[in-house]
């Protein structure tokens, strides 16, 4: 029966990008080994009617569903098609060729086009020219290939230049194509034409390329032919076919780079979903001054506030808007130099975000006064953002609050708990420089110069803040590990924008007063000079930059909850909570957290969790005042002495408990009896040695070294080959009674002395690491003893719990037998996760990106859940154990308790609760509502 749930589980709606991805494939390969009818590898789209539409995200990738959507509610998009994700799959399947059977598909399909399009794939008269363009189901900004203009040769551009009458247009174009063709599908650096293209802007001295004519780019193409010849000893290829072939592969392979791989791992994207190609016809907007390109959002992507927003640039193609070369104008402008196309764009746009129920990422092309539409899908957007559009949509009626819950992913509230700096004294420091507020947040810390240094310096503990002239999609895994990004050039919508925001990472684009010189390690702003490892602040919200280290304080948020800001002063805090109280209406899971100090339950309480799923006994040991005695009763030899060491304990314990409960409100607090190895509590073996060793040299107090030698005999006892199974959970309980007793002493004296003030506390005493129900029948036996003693002395009378933990896999194996002690489970999915894998999880480190790359796991098992092994202890336990104990109560409480996909899975198998760090308590709250519609966000 235990098999019954878990296949309901993989069956369920619950879906992962990694479980839609893999049902995407399977049913590729189920529709491939079909005989009929043949599956669609092709999709057309074009006069206002498309074969795909915006379900079709898996097949057609995010791109190619979105152009088709737009294409069948009547919007200008120029035609073409998308070659599926299945193809991308058999490409790789097939050794890096797509089967014949697709390359027909494909050329009937550029037939239609040619049609459709009036003009035919290297005709000298009427030219058709495309672009190929990437687009996975999940966008990846800028990870993977597009180019344009393709179809231009040294014919065509001719006849380009004839049809147009406009030869700066046509070579303009050929430049771009050779030179991005020659980059994607030559694996040409970019640097080599860069260099041609600098050197003929040089001699003519222009500064920008709009300032040269077709006779110096009828000479920049000369050059880039050259540089083709040179570095592949071959022409750049004239026919437009072998052209469309070449781009397309490229475009599959381009899945594959580095930094498309990096990308999906930071992200979580599955390697085998594929991406789709579009194959579209061109537009220009190079094609004069009454011609543009633009990108833009229909709300604002860093504040969430409701107000158009994007930038465009005049005689410009493509990646210049977002490439930074060329620094763009606001859209806002658009307005007064093309009013027509600006209205449409509009009323375009905002159409689209009625349809779609969210906002908008587009990207669009004026040619000739006339607006195309070239891409549409939901925005990405910060926390922040996303918190205040939900709400605005739902104020708007556009969207139900149900619906706003989907629409925030609920790890990105954590960015709206990130620290802020203090404004009394950010405002007393100069301000050098002032950029464009690509992504909120406070971030103070060392400045770099490179992606790697971000990476080695963060490796040794620094904060550091990566400056860059521009970003590049190579950088990320610099921004990931830096405090922020601070780039000189680019709009707010350049890589380094939308990746900050995507990141949740402060970052201040455009910041034109920065002088970097990427090469020295330095930059000059404001006449002053900083160096590498100098520390730099700025404020990804306001866009100011400051020389200085500045400390950071509590966000918004926090100050509300603990209460040095009023809820009516902050309209963030009035969103984020509206939202999680619909949250808190739809999910069935009740969240806890783990917490073992009063202040934490504090804070946890005012995040919402109504539930301590873990207290730490233990962690309370550590205390400067208790170590002493912890180690006094490690150290005793004998019973009567270690009693007296641990009743020295019993007060304290007793005021941690009485804190804790009080801070919960009197909701229930689970509390673990002590749980690590005896010799965490103790100096290190090695330390010991060496301090005997000095002692011993310099004939140091006798006292003192007869002390250190007995430490050190006491340590070497009690070393273990294997600590993490060792001596430690319910089996030192059960050899060393006297603690179970004190601890279960401590916690009913609290419960009582707080039923005598007035709060009922329901305490659940859990006994961590059971294997075997005998092993805790005599712990249990020991609690109920002492606290029915402790009750009769204290004259009061409380209700509470025992329980245990199943985290080794016995335990979950007799989860029936265990079900008969136990009044409640709770899963330590950290030691189950160890001790199933046979993973340490300390260890797990050096191994674990290789398992990862070579695709034998993954996600790490200790940060998701492994649905399928340990997820299938975690149901079998569920279900042996209610199977005894209709009422027995399940929760869980390792770090798989804050994880959205896990949550998921903790929904679907029926837990009461999960229970998490305090300060994911929210993002939880949100998770387990999204578990109960079953939608995972994020897909
Ligand atoms: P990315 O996924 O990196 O955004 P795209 O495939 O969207 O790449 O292409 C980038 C840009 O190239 C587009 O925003 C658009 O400006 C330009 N572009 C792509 N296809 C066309 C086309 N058919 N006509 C005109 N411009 C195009
Ligand atoms: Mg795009
Ligand atoms: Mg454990």
């Amino acid at each position: 029966m235990a098999k019954k749930t878990v296949k309901k589980h993989q069956k369920g709606s619950y879906t992962t990008r990694r479980t839609a991805a893999r049902a995407v494939r399977a049913g590729a390969a189920a529709a491939s080994k079909a005989k009929k009818p043949a599956e669609q590898y092709v999709f057309f789209f074009g006069h206002g009617k498309a074969d795909g539409n915006r379900a079709m995200r898996d097949i057609l990738g995010g791109k190619g569903a979105g152009l088709a959507e737009m294409t069948n509610a009547g919007l200008p998009v120029p035609p073409g098609f998308t070659i599926s994700t299945a193809a991308c799959n058999l490409f790789y399947e097939q050794g890096r060729k797509l089967p014949a059977a697709v390359e027909q598909e494909m050329e009937k399909s550029l037939r239609k086009l040619e049609a459709v399009a009036g003009a035919t794939l290297g005709s000298t008269e009427h030219p058709l020219l495309v672009s190929v363009r990437s687009g996975a189901k999940f966008s990846m900004p800028g990870m993977m290939d597009t180019i344009l203009n393709l179809g231009l040769n040294d014919e065509t551009v001719e006849g380009l230049k004839k049809l147009t009458g406009n030869g700066r247009f046509a070579f303009d174009s050929y430049r771009r194509f050779i030179q991005m063709f020659g980059n994607v599908v030559l694996e040409i650096p970019k640097q080599e034409f860069e260099g041609a293209f600098e050197a003929v802007k040089r001699a003519k001295g222009a500064r920008l390329d709009t300032d040269l004519d077709e006779q110096d780019l009828r000479d920049v193409v000369g050059r880039y032919k050259k540089v083709v010849w040179h570095k592949t000893r071959r022409n750049f290829p004239q026919d437009p076919h072998d052209q469309l072939r070449g781009a397309r592969d490229a475009v599959f392979r381009s899945w594959n780079n580095p930094r498309a791989k990096e990308y999906r791992r930071i992200y979580d994207i599955p390697d085998h979903i594929g991406t789709a190609v579009n194959v579209q016809m061109m537009v220009f907007g190079n094609r004069g001054d009454r011609c543009a390109t633009g990108v833009g959002f229909t709300r604002n992507p860093a504040t969430g506030a409701k107000e158009f927003y994007g930038e465009f640039l005049i005689n410009a193609q493509g990646e210049d808007v977002v490439a930074g070369i060329r620094t763009p104008m606001p859209i806002t402008e658009l307005e007064t130099v093309m009013p027509k196309a600006y209205r449409e764009l509009r009323a375009f746009t905002t159409r689209l975000e009625r349809h779609y129920k969210d906002i908008q990422d587009f990207e669009f092309t004026i040619q000739d006064e006339k607006l195309y539409m070239l891409q549409t899908r939901s925005g990405k957007r910060t926390g922040y953002a996303a918190v205040v559009i939900a709400t605005d949509l739902v104020a708007e009626k556009l969207i139900t609050p149900r619906e706003a819950l989907l629409l925030v992913d609920p790890t990105s509230l954590s960015q709206l708990l990130a620290p802020v700096f203090d404004p009394k004294e950010w405002k007393a420091l100069p301000t050098v420089a002032k950029g464009l507020p690509a992504s909120p947040g406070a971030a103070s810390g060392q400045v770099v110069f490179t992606a790697e240094d971000a990476v080695a310096w963060t490796e040794q503990g620094k904060k550091v803040v990566l400056v860059r002239k521009e970003t590049v999609p190579d950088d990320i895994h610099g921004m990931f590990v830096s405090q922020g990004v601070l780039t000189a050039t680019g709009g707010m919508t350049s890589h380094a924008a939308v990746v900050g925001r995507q990141m949740g990472k402060p970052a201040i684009v455009g910041a034109s007063a920065l002088h970097v010189d990427e090469e020295h390690h330095r930059l000059a702003i404001d006449g002053k000079i900083v160096k590498e490892g100098d520390f730099l602040s700025f404020d990804g919200l306001s866009g100011e930059v400051k020389i200085a280290k500045v400390a950071t304080k509590p966000s918004e948020i926090l100050q509300v909850l603990n209460g040095t800001m009023k809820p009516e002063e902050s309209g963030i805090f009035r969103r984020f909570n509206r939202l999680l109280e619909w949250a808190d209406k739809l999910r069935r899971l009740g969240i806890r957290a783990n917490a073992d100090m009063p202040d934490q339950a504090e804070l946890a309480y005012a995040f919402g969790a109504r539930g301590i799923g873990l207290c730490r006994t233990e962690h309370m040991f550590f205390a400067d005042d208790r170590l002493p005695i912890v180690r006094r009763m490690i150290l005793a030899d004998n019973e009567a002495d270690r009693r007296t060491a641990v009743l020295e304990l019993l007060p304290l314990q007793r005021g941690d408990f009485y804190g804790v409960f009080k801070g919960m409100h009197g909701c229930p607090v689970t509390i673990r009896t002590i749980d690590p190895p005896l010799h965490e509590f103790l100096p290190r073996r090695e330390d010991l040695m060496v301090e005997i060793a000095k002692l011993e040299a310099s004939g140091g107090d006798a006292n003192e070294l007869a002390e250190k030698r007995a430490l050190l005999g006491r340590v070497e006892q009690l070393h273990e080959f294997n600590p993490m199974l060792g001596h430690r959970g319910v089996r030192l309980g059960i050899t060393y009674p006297e603690i179970t007793e004190m601890q279960t002493r401590a916690i009913i004296e609290a419960a009582c002395q707080l039923k005598k003030e007035g709060l009922k506390v329901v305490p659940e005493i859990m006994i961590p690491l059971v294997g075997h129900v005998k092993e805790l029948r005599d712990q249990k036996a020991i609690v109920e003893r002492v606290a029915a003693e402790t009750m009769k002395a204290q004259g009061v009378t409380i209700q509470y719990l025992v329980g245990t933990m199943i985290e080794v896999p016995r335990g979950a194996l007799t989860a029936d037998e265990i079900a008969g002690e136990a009044q409640f489970f709770s899963f330590g999915t950290n030691d189950l996760t160890q001790m199933t894998f046979g993973f340490s999880r300390d260890d797990i480190g050096k191994f674990l990106r290789v398992y990862q790359e070579k695709k034998i796991l993954d996600a790490d098992p200790f940060a998701s859940i492994d649905v399928v092994g340990v997820g299938k202890l975690v149901a079998m336990a569920c279900e042996l154990g209610r199977k005894t104990r209709p009422t027995l109560k399940l929760g869980v409480c390792g770090e798989h308790g804050g994880d959205p996909a896990s949550i998921h899975f903790f929904h679907q198998v029926g837990l009461d609760y999960v229970s998490c760090s305090p300060y994911r308590v929210p993002v939880a709250r949100l998770a387990a509502a999204q578990a109960a519609l079953s939608v995972k966000v994020g897909d």
